[in-house]
């Protein structure tokens, strides 16, 4: 047992610039689950800067996606705290602030360089094939003149002065020591010519003045960790833990997810989105549980987790940097685990929607009693509709040949169910023991196998030939609508029966 931490701050800083998927969501239930069970607090910071990028429907849907998932913040733009704003869009003047420091400090410098020249160079570096970086022209400017320039409204940027000699270490919390060549550094952009900062500044001023202690976050920006060392370190400020989490690889294993494949993905019912998850019938413990395991592990064995067990259970010492596959099977499986882990009211609860949505007209005390029967047998809660749509169904739509038993003529078919109603017609549908043992004996009597007289029964009352148990469902169906069912399937029955004969 790994040792446990104090009281962490954390954030989880999205970009609202597109949908909210798997990958995002993991990364935001590892700091929840750091913070919970540090007794810590759990931040949400939008980075909306990248005006360009920015997608207004985008943050309505992280913070449904995150309130589904049941990650709830301490601190936010929609909560507030003491250490906002919490919306970058909103902090402008602070970034220009901290980027005014380091050019004082001589870490950063104002760059008046075309993009026209900046894209000539490119091109020239390209073709000696040379790394392509900022030359440094503007490095040599003194600051008297780079501000007579900046006053006289010359277009310009900001740049982070990386030192050209010696070299940098970073430490990833998962990866260890990690050093890098200064010269290889580019002088990163830190505020753009609109004044807006990037990332790299805004994420690093942010970070500190919102007392951030450890930083898990995607490993897209290992590559740029040592600039954020540099800037951490010119500022003296002191280091968060930084983690990078491991990548999502497509089911194959081979290379990320690409656009089309999530859309090919929907049609085979399942998605990287997480709103479209719950759209889909998954469940929002089982999307946690199956995340969470992707890219850590309690012990290799166990695999059932809820929310409080990840809680006391999740250690940043069994993160594993690796990437991961996303598995659907699995992740089919979990849902299937804590399907059957909720209560039969919460499922009744969980699967009313999408019944209703399916246009049934669904009553609840029966929902209730139905709730246990299909319980082992859902994957998903909307395969409660194919599954038990039948109870709410006025009229049962079905190939009557299906009536016809599995080795029986039609004529027989419709003999067996003759007497099955007969006998049905004298019995209460109180016991399932009762119902079960009159028709098995009929079933007897008459030299059939339980198992045809069953099937020719349960097309009669559910209209499918795969169905909850059968007995328990009649039970619950009620004997006025069994009798008429099964009156309904004679009718269609002797007209096979007629038609075959004329
Ligand atoms: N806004 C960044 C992103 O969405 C956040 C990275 C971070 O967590 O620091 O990729």
């Amino acid at each position: 047992m790994t040792e446990k931490l104090p009281p962490v701050r954390v954030r989880f800083a999205p970009s609202p610039t597109g949908r909210t998927h798997l990958g995002s969501g993991r990364t935001a239930l590892y700091n929840y689950l750091l913070a919970r069970q540090t007794g810590g607090q759990f931040l949400l910071r939008i980075e909306d800067t990248d005006q360009k990028r920015y997608v207004p429907e985008a943050e309505q849907e992280l913070i449904e996606s995150l309130r589904w998932l049941g990650l709830e913040w301490d601190e936010g733009p929609d909560v507030g705290g003491p250490y906002g704003p919490y919306r970058q869009s909103e902090r402008k003047e602070i970034y220009l602030e901290y980027a005014r420091q380091l050019i004082e400090k001589d870490k950063a410098y104002y760059c008046f360089c075309s993009p026209q020249r900046l894209a000539h160079l490119r091109e020239q570096q390209m073709q000696a094939k040379q790394p392509t970086m900022y030359d440094g022209l503007c490095r040599q400017l003194t600051l008297e003149d780079a501000l007579r320039r900046v006053k006289q409204g010359e277009p310009h940027v900001i740049r982070f002065k990386t030192p050209k000699e010696g070299s940098i270490t970073v430490r990833d919390y998962l990866r260890g020591d990690i050093t890098v060549e200064n010269r290889t550094i580019d002088d990163y952009i830190l505020v753009k010519s609109d004044g807006w900062a990037l990332y790299h500044l805004a994420a690093m001023v942010d970070d500190h003045l919102m007392r951030i202690t450890h930083v898990l976050r995607s490993s897209e920006w290992l590559s740029t960790f040592p600039l954020h060392g540099h800037i951490i370190r010119a500022f003296g400020w002191q280091e968060p833990v930084f983690v990078h989490l491991s990548v999502f690889l497509k089911p194959s294993g081979k290379g990320k997810m690409s656009k089309r494949e999530s859309a090919q993905l929907l049609q085979d019912g399942y998605s990287i989105f997480i709103k479209d998850l719950e759209q889909l019938g998954y469940l929002p413990e089982a999307v946690v549980n199956w995340i969470a395991l992707m890219g850590w592990s309690y012990d290799d064995k166990t695999e059932f987790f809820t929310m409080q067990d990840l809680i006391e259970k999740f250690s940043l010492d069994h993160l594993n940097p690796s990437p991961a596959a996303i598995n659907f099977t699995k992740f089919d499986h979990f849902n299937g685990l804590h399907i059957r882990h909720l209560t039969v009211d919460e499922l009744a609860r969980r699967v009313k929607p999408f019944l209703l949505k399916a246009g049934l007209r669904v009553d609840d005390t029966k929902l209730i009693q139905i709730a246990p029967i299909i319980q082992e047998r859902l994957v998903t809660l909307d395969d409660a509709v194919e599954m038990a749509g039948f109870f709410f169904r006025q009229q049962l739509e079905y190939d009557p040949t299906l009536l016809i038993g599995k080795n029986l003529s039609a004529t027989e078919s419709l003999k067996a169910l003759q007497e099955s109603y007969d006998l049905l017609c004298n019995l209460t549908f109180d016991e399932k023991e009762t119902v079960e043992t009159a028709l098995r004996n009929l079933a007897e009597h008459k030299g059939l196998k339980a198992g045809q007289l069953f099937g020719i029964l349960r097309i009669a009352v559910t209209g499918q030939s795969v169905s909850p148990p059968l007995i328990e469902s009649m039970l619950i169906l009620g004997k006025d609508q069994v009798m008429q069912r099964v009156q309904d399937a004679l009718k269609r029955l002797e007209g096979l029966v007629q038609s075959s004969v004329s």
